[in-house]
């Protein structure tokens, strides 16, 4: 458990930045403990918002102390009627205008495009700048790149594809950031069948299996294509989505990270299997890379439901978006034992609380993020 005094100074939070419900400045059983950041300075690093959702989307921002949040993918529509690309970016650049000090968007391809317009790699450069200047904050590749993506032969594009380097080459003279989701859990790359223990999640989503390698990469294939990226263009700035798309497997994320300095996390939609790691581990592996990880959710606010990071898409209330936020606070902040994670549909297992101290809770729920997106040119 943080010292709340101690966590409210270090960070600059006002007071009453967290609240402990039940719990007195003399502490209570962790079993009563019930988690809140009710005020301060969070930036939520990785939500999904179209642009009939940014009224709603700013409530439950307001609600759990996300004081921003960039929103990391050009994706519009409804869930599962999404699409992306320019139609979706210009949509959402338009309807966040008003709120620059709130939210932020990434500029997405639509890769699709690389197999129907054979002039997509001479013209992607110049969308990315267009875009730029229209206000995105940073390039967000889909993890469609080097999984399903097809050139105009209809032959797939790998992550580190020569074809592709204008694109970052363009990112580094923008001096943008450039996130890329790689692979998926490696539970999707698991045969599909009852045994795959995200077998709930595979039934909804059976398009979210890429166990056939007849069709799909191994998913050390695109990990070692992604990091050939990361160091080629050292100038670059890199974002790996879902702790490197690898959270089942810290060491190798580690490692990654040990070597190559321009590389940084967020922890969207990944609490679950980050907390299926004994407590020690994840705390180590926080407070070691402390300057490189982003808090982040994957919240996503689509046309008619929301999807708490993965599961059902439906309308949630207030109450049930803050009950998603605190548990995040709840495996941040504490050393709470066995409770239940976000995204129960990833998996039937209970989670303990790794208990940052407070100079590394500040990084990560806002230092970081606003250094790498460069927020301090709208949040002051
Ligand atoms: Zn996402």
């Amino acid at each position: 458990m943080i010292n709340r005094r101690d966590f409210i100074r270090k960070t600059g939070m006002g007071a009453a930045a967290i609240s402990l419900a039940g719990l007195t400045d003399c502490g209570t059983s962790p079993a009563k403990q019930e988690i809140r950041m009710t005020g301060g300075k969070v930036i939520d690093a990785h939500i999904h918002v179209t642009p009939v959702k940014v009224k709603k989307a700013l409530e439950v921002m307001d609600d759990n102390s996300v004081r921003y949040g960039v929103v990391i993918a050009s994706i519009s529509g409804d869930d599962p009627n999404q699409y992306v690309g320019d139609k979706a970016f210009y949509e959402i650049i338009e309807a966040i205008k008003p709120f620059k000090n709130r939210l932020g968007l990434h500029y997405t391809y639509d890769w699709d495009l690389a197999g129907t317009d054979p002039d997509f790699f001479k013209k992607a450069p110049d969308m990315l700048e267009k875009a730029v200047n229209a206000g995105a904050i940073a390039l967000k590749n889909l993890k469609q790149l080097g999984l399903t993506a097809r050139d105009h032969e209809g032959k797939l594009i790998s992550i580190d594809d020569p074809r592709l380097f204008p694109i970052w080459e363009r990112a580094e003279k923008l001096a943008i950031p450039v996130a890329f989701h790689t692979a998926d859990p490696v539970a999707f790359f698991k045969p599909w069948n009852s045994e795959n223990e995200r077998w709930d999640e595979l039934k909804l989503h059976p398009e979210w299996s890429f166990a056939d390698q007849s069709k799909y990469p191994p998913i050390e294939k695109l990990f070692e294509q992604a990091c050939n990226v990361y160091r080629k263009f050292k100038n670059l700035q890199f974002v790996s989505v879902h702790v490197g798309g690898y959270s089942e497997n810290l060491k190798e994320v580690g490692r990654w990270l040990d070597e190559i300095p321009n590389l940084a996390l967020d922890t969207a939609a990944r609490i679950g299997e980050l907390g299926k790691h004994p407590a020690s581990e994840g705390h180590d592996f926080f407070t070691k890379y402390q300057d490189r990880i982003m808090f982040g959710t994957d919240l996503a606010f689509w046309n008619g439901c929301d999807v708490q990071g993965a599961g059902p898409c439906k309308d949630f209330t207030l109450e049930e978006d803050r009950k998603f936020y605190d548990i995040h606070w709840r495996y941040f902040q504490t050393k709470d034992i066995q409770f239940d994670h976000p995204t129960p549909i990833q998996g039937n297992w209970k989670i303990d609380g790794i208990g940052l101290e407070p100079e590394v809770l500040s990084k990560v729920y806002w230092d970081n993020a606003l250094r790498i997106y460069k927020l301090d040119r709208v949040l002051g």
